[in-house]
């Protein structure tokens, strides 16, 4: 989608540190991190939230936490780890393409 940030990080335009990479969904660390280990894990295909993207795509979203679970394991928390969607301007959501908060370790700030 014209003018998406993560749309731009998708199609590699933007510059961002992937960590995890599929045919449907990337995995790139947070740039203002709240946690020891903070990814952004998303959709490739462009939808403005969760729960939009469990409507239109259930696999994709379901792909979403076990990307994440395979990313907090590489990390070195495979059994702890929260998983966090932040939906709305009011509930804090800034970028308005879906992605799934990773964070693992200590906390170290707040989520936006
Ligand atoms: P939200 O507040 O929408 O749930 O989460 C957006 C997240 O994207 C924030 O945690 C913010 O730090 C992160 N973010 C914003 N701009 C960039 C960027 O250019 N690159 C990366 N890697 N993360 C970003
Ligand atoms: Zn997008």
């Amino acid at each position: 989608m014209e003018g998406c940030l993560f749309c731009g990080i998708v199609a590699g335009d933007v510059p961002a540190q992937v960590v995890h990479s599929t045919d449907r969904v990337v995995a790139f660390r947070d740039i203002n991190p709240a946690a020891t280990v903070h990814v952004l894990v998303v959709p490739r295909e462009h939808h403005a939230h969760a729960a939009e993207l469990a409507d239109a795509a259930p696999e994709v979203s379901a792909e979403l936490v076990t990307v994440a679970a395979a990313v907090a394991a590489d990390e070195g928390h495979p059994d702890d780890y929260r998983l966090v969607y932040n939906t709305g301007a009011g509930a804090g959501q800034t970028v308005f393409h879906a992605h799934l908060h990773l964070l693992a370790g200590e906390l170290t700030g707040p989520l936006a």
